[in-house]
């Protein structure tokens, strides 16, 4: 019964995998193809390496990433078929089309895998209880697509993920595996108990042989070893190492859009030592990062400041904003900010460059209910959870946050991130 978040109810999380895709995606140009032992990659003359292989190919126990050469010798009757990338590119792009359509809240782990978080989509559609959810998605991108997947479903990254492989570790036809694995809340530990413990996340041969020294091989067996030894051995490592085993995994959904960065860099024509030049440049940057994120309709809530030496070697600071902007003032001061801290006079700069992460919608935005950080800022300000009647008070409202938005950023540049922390007031300092 106990789920393995410890911070509330237990998420839903899927993860799916396509059934040899670059195969699958040859197989549709070439219908021949179908059934037979075939693999996708570059030929053995030419050093290649397996791609992908089909289920065929795979009962002669050719697998991917083996030498070329090693494939044919296995399998004497092996076809190989040169890859094409950028179609392969192309059908991915379908497929998490498709796939963002059951829910925007989607993380693309490779070419023909992603991660989605339906913990919602689950709880407000009785129709998707159970497997329900996961078997429509394999439906339809069989249906769509003319695509096989397999599907993991837990309530975390990375059980989903070995469920996924598990899934398909039980389909030995020699055909597409569709295969569907569901661990409930609850059974993570015991999943994964029997399973080596190289199927966990970060652990290679290096590692799963030192583990194998203390006679630990199993899942199983790593979860009952006391997490103080593993952390003394480890070192950080060694706490996640411990938590994984037991089935926790509290990673998030990373979306391309959380993932995703604007940027505006100079290189200049001459090394520039002096802070006037830099500090215009970093003002130009600020200017067009904020109105590309502006044309994007989006906000950001880091601020990243890159120089490179004249020994080409490179320095970069970043700064967590107290609430998301577009404003190019809020950007520059950050900025500006971290300048300060990384260019102490009369040092050589080749180039300088000014970014912006942790995207989100503008529209999106409530005043601290989307990515602000620190508690102590909710406790400072405190903005009624009253929903506006009107399109006019829902723009003003807007308007409000916005304002008050900038002012903490600004407030933030100037002083650091916990001067509201000590009880400043957001009209101080801007004015
Ligand atoms: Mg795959």
């Amino acid at each position: 019964m106990a789920s393995s978040s410890a911070s509330g109810a237990a998420r839903t999380i899927l993860h799916v995998d396509l059934d040899a895709f670059y195969c699958a995606v040859e197989e549709q140009r070439d219908r021949t193809l179908r059934g037979r032992a075939f693999a996708v990659g570059a030929k053995a003359q030419d050093r290649g390496v397996v791609a992908s292989c089909s289920y065929p190919a795979r009962r002669c126990g050719v697998r991917s990433a083996m030498a070329m050469s090693l494939a044919q010798r296995l399998c004497p009757h092996l076809i190989v078929v040169s890859p094409r990338h950028s179609h392969y590119r192309a059908v991915s792009a379908q497929v998490m089309e498709l796939l963002r359509s059951f829910t925007p809240q989607l993380e693309q782990l490779s070419i023909d895998e992603a991660f989605l978080d339906v913990t919602q989509l689950v709880a407000t559609n009785p129709t998707f209880a159970g497997g329900s959810l996961a078997l429509e998605i394999q439906r339809r991108v069989f249906e769509e697509l003319g695509l096989s997947c397999s599907l993991g479903v837990a309530s975390n990254k990375m059980v989903a993920k070995i469920a996924t492989d598990c899934g398909k570790a039980t389909v030995t036809t020699g055909h597409s595996p569709q295969a569907l694995c569901m661990v409930e809340p609850g059974q993570e530990a015991e999943f994964l108990a029997p399973l080596p413990v190289s199927a966990l996340w970060g652990v290679g041969p290096k590692l799963e042989a030192r583990l194998k020294d203390l006679g630990i091989e199993t899942i199983g067996a790593l979860s009952k070893w006391p997490e103080r030894d593993l952390m003394r051995r480890f070192g950080r490592h060694g706490a996640d190492l411990s938590q994984h085993a037991r089935g926790i995994d509290k990673r998030e959904i990373v979306t391309e859009r959380e993932s995703k960065s604007i940027s505006s860099e100079t290189t200049f024509v001459q090394d520039v030592e002096e802070w006037e030049g830099l500090h215009e440049a970093l003002q130009e940057q600020a200017q067009s990062v904020a109105k590309e994120l502006q044309e994007q309709k989006l906000q950001a809530t880091t601020v990243k400041l890159k120089l490179r030496w004249s020994d080409f070697s490179f320095s970069t600071r970043q700064t967590t904003l107290l609430s998301s902007t577009d404003a190019a003032p809020v950007i520059e001061e950050a900025a500006t900010a971290l300048l300060t801290r990384l260019w102490v006079g009369a040092e050589p700069v080749r180039l300088l460059g000014v970014g912006v992460s942790g995207l989100s919608t503008v529209r999106q935005l409530g005043l601290f209910d989307d990515n602000t950080p620190r508690e102590a800022a909710t406790s400072e300000i405190h903005t009624p959870q009253v929903k506006p009647q009107t399109e006019a008070e829902l723009h003003a409202r807007e308007e409000r946050q916005q304002r008050l938005r900038e002012a903490l950023a600004l407030l933030e540049a100037r002083f650091g991130s916990d001067v509201v922390h000590r009880g400043a007031r957001p009209n101080e300092g801007t004015s």
